[in-house]
């Protein structure tokens, strides 16, 4: 297991902001019947459970601090039996102020990835990265800001307005450069917006997948789609397609919401089938 890797002159770090409760498979997947999880039952779950983690990444590329999604933030979450995000705490753990990140940059916009975005405690609300500039997709944005989604989406109007009102935020779609070494890629299902980040340099590349992939019991089932997917035909199709690449490119993977010892690692494939291999 890797904490840290090096992917040419790119550095990816992994953070964790929280570890929520462990939900049900069927709960978290409800397409799945659970005696279909047999076959991966030791591989892919946690006595009986499916436990997600909310790590984010930071990435060092061309001098730049890159920090991909903000996890769930501080709570403590009434929704998450009270429990309480950390990233600022992992952040100064790994030698990282708040003042180092130049960008923020969001898989998708959904609370488990934006919550460390505006510190609302103030009489004002302010960027918990005070220098940084917050990238995020534009179709997300499209998305939840209409009439029928935005009440339901409370993070939007405290996670991602103020930011606007600040100035501080951009919204991007397809093949964004970010530096010369990152470039973001469409994956639409989980949400719209969904994007992956690929990063290459030296002839090393990885990508950064956000919620493409919630559990490695994805990589041998990439039909399995989670409950909270907006459009799952969308998000199978940019699963496999995302799958295809990794494999045929050798690319380094870096899935934050999977096990923090298992969270970096290779689509290999072996005898026919794909697998997780950790790094
Ligand atoms: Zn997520």
């Amino acid at each position: 297991m890797v904490d840290k890797i090096q992917v040419g002159n790119v550095e990816i770090v992994a953070v964790i902001d929280m570890v929520p409760p462990a939900r049900e498979p069927t709960v978290f997947i409800p397409s799945v019947p659970r005696e279909a999880w047999e076959p991966y039952e030791d591989e892919v779950l946690e006595n009986g459970m499916l436990q997600l983690y909310y790590g984010c990444f930071f990435v060092r590329s061309e001098g730049k601090t890159i920090l991909i999604d903000t996890g769930m933030g501080p709570g403590p979450h009434a929704h998450l039996e009270g429990r309480s995000g950390d990233l600022l705490g992992q952040l100064a753990l790994k030698e990282v102020n708040p003042e180092d990140v130049d960008i923020v940059l969001h898989s998708h916009l959904h609370p488990d990835h934006v919550g460390w975005n505006v510190d609302s405690s103030g009489d004002s609300p302010k960027p918990y990265f005070p220098n940084a500039r917050y990238m995020g997709p534009k179709k997300d944005w499209e998305h939840f800001m209409q009439p029928e989604i935005l009440p339901n989406a409370p993070h939007i109007t405290q996670n991602v307005v103020p930011l606007i009102e600040l100035g501080l935020m951009e919204f991007i779609e397809g093949e964004h450069q970010v530096t010369g070494e990152l470039t973001t890629l469409d994956t639409p299902g989980h949400t719209p917006g969904h994007q992956v980040t690929l990063i290459s340099s030296q002839g090393e590349k990885a990508a950064i997948i956000g919620d493409l992939i919630h559990n490695p019991v994805q990589i041998h089932e990439p039909d399995w789609c989670a409950g909270v997917d907006t459009n799952k035909d969308d998000s199978r199709i940019s699963r496999k397609a995302f799958l295809e690449r990794a494999e045929r490119d050798d690319l380094i993977v870096a899935a934050g919401h999977f096990h923090p010892e298992r969270h970096i690692g290779k689509v290999v494939r072996l005898e026919g089938r794909r697998y997780w291999q950790v790094l």
